[in-house]
């Protein structure tokens, strides 16, 4: 990567344009050192043409065509989204997936975390009360009595962080048979089993919907029976009003509680965490300064022993060339490229394509298309090899590095990676968002100072001062490892834990409603 002087970075020698990093971004008549003259205003974040680019002729970054110009462009000038014309997606059908040979990482041991430790071998980072619902219908009960459990049960129970509503758009209302219903319906029971619920989660249904809460923990207590099952259903004939289901609603609870206080942090290795990864909010630095710090701490979680998910696949499919090669055998290669078709189908049957991404804000923020946003998004896999290959919703199965598939919709993407297990989550953002979720830590990293000094109290890690030369990627990628201990030990609180900012659950459901 070349950064001349902390003005523009170019990240690979093909390139014929850079990003500028220059906080007040390029003035028309500034001259850079290798003297290349500034001849329009350029912003922050923006890319500026290193080289005359003639029409129709590929644009470069990180060394792979991100469009083609639209009309002659002048060395020197403003690189914006209009003159960036979109590419072909790589064709499915002709990548190969070979798997090529690992390279041979040095694993990293000794390292551990505090974390709780449950009877099917995940660990949690958190110690969570989980209330779920077979139906939207009982929201307003579930968030009611999040609020009493809040107030008259959790101060009795230190150990336990928090109680929380499962609630979701899902149960009813739907095509509950449809071949894809088997998503939403998997990411409910799923996420029951996050390790941060430790295996104490209660389902409150209403009793006619269509997901019968019995679905949602399908596993009968094996100590009794059933005698203590956790399923209460509103319509019940024993509850005589309101006061009655929140009396009993609340007696579970507590039985829940008193189990879930006997949880102790203990030493775990690194290798039990889980650690998912996200980016919403990007921008052109996300590439060169969040994701390739992230993508290296990735590593070093993989080289530890850990798990790694990475997802969002509207944001990888147009660099899917450059992740085939890094499969660990045809298996994990064709589950890849069967995910990326199945969401190509997915989105033609809604009748868009991918220019349905980036945003707005992208845009605002520098990225010209999905295809620069996507190269930019897969640095934060780093560079370990591809072990598993994930559907939406599916239980993470192996350690190492592995694709779960998912939308690039933030919340939806969260919902999911809970439902794959993840315990500990790191999100990159370049424009900023106050993302959080309840159930699991959500360590927000920015790809720009701007934001993380703005947003001081919101952004965990500043990733900005790579651009700024402060750290090298390696630097920073040693330090998210660290913070990832941290917070997944409880030492560390992540801002939006302190802040209580949380995201509702969303499903993803790609079958029909009724
Ligand atoms: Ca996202």
């Amino acid at each position: 990567m070349d950064r001349e002087n902390s003005v523009i970075i170019k990240v690979h020698e093909l390139d014929n344009v850079a990003v500028v990093v220059s906080s007040g971004g390029l003035k028309s008549g500034d001259r850079l050192t290798d003297g290349i003259l500034v001849v329009s205003d350029v912003p922050h974040g923006h890319k500026i043409a290193l080289a005359g680019i003639g029409a129709n002729t590929a644009i470069v970054r990180y060394g792979e065509v991100i469009g083609y110009a639209a009309e002659d462009i002048r060395r020197g000038s403003w690189v914006k989204e209009s003159l960036v014309r979109l590419p072909a997606a790589p064709l499915l059908e002709e990548l190969p997936v070979v798997a090529r040979v690992a390279p041979a990482f040095e694993a990293l041991t000794g390292f551990t975390f505090e974390g709780f430790r449950n009877a099917d071998g995940s660990v949690g980072t958190k110690n969570v009360l989980g209330i779920t619902t077979s139906v939207q219908c009982v929201a307003g009960v579930t968030d009611y009595v999040v609020r009493r459990i809040r107030e008259e049960l959790l101060p009795r129970f230190l150990n336990v962080d928090d109680v929380v509503a499962l609630n979701h758009s899902y149960g009813c209302g739907v095509a509950i048979d449809a071949p894809a219903a088997v998503i939403p319906i998997r990411t409910l029971q799923n996420i029951t089993r996050n390790p941060n619920f430790g295996g104490e989660v209660m389902v409150i249904g209403l009793g006619c919907e269509k997901l019968v809460p019995e679905r949602l923990v399908p596993e009968r207590c094996s100590d009794c029976g059933g005698l203590c099952s956790p399923v209460l259903t509103l319509q019940d004939a024993e509850f005589h009003g309101f006061n009655d289901m929140v009396a009993a609603i609340m007696s579970t609870a507590e039985m829940h509680l008193v189990r879930l206080n006997k949880r102790r942090r203990e030493t775990c290795s690194a290798s039990d965490l889980v650690v998912g990864l996200q980016c919403g909010g990007s921008d052109a630095l996300s590439g060169l300064t969040a994701n390739p710090a992230v993508g290296y701490a990735a590593d070093l979680i993989v080289r530890a022993g850990g798990s790694v998910m990475f997802s969002e696949v509207t944001e990888v499919r147009d660099a899917i060339h450059l992740l085939t090669p890094r499969v660990i055998d045809e298996t994990v290669g064709r589950a890849l490229l069967s995910e990326m078709s199945w969401y190509d189908r997915y989105l033609e049957r809604g009748e868009v394509d991918r220019s349905a991404n980036p945003t707005p804000g992208n845009k605002e923020g520098g990225l010209a298309n999905v295809v620069e946003k996507a190269l930019g998004s897969i640095a934060k896999s780093g560079s370990s090899p591809i072990v598993d290959v994930l559907g939406p919703g599916e239980r993470i199965r192996r350690k190492g590095l592995t694709f779960a598939a998912t939308p690039a919709s933030d919340f939806i993407c969260g919902t999911l990676q809970l439902a794959s297990g993840m315990n500990v989550q790191v999100f990159t953002t370049g424009r900023g968002t106050p993302y959080g979720l309840a159930m699991t830590p959500v360590i927000k990293v920015s790809t720009n100072s701007i934001l993380g000094k703005r947003w001081h109290d919101l952004i965990d890690f500043d990733a900005g001062q790579i651009a700024s030369g402060i750290k090298t990627i390696p630097e920073a990628g040693h330090e998210i490892f660290s913070l990832i201990l941290d917070v997944a030990s409880g030492r560390r609180q992540v801002c939006s834990d302190r802040l209580g900012l949380y995201n509702d659950l969303v499903l993803f459901n790609p079958a029909p409603i009724t």
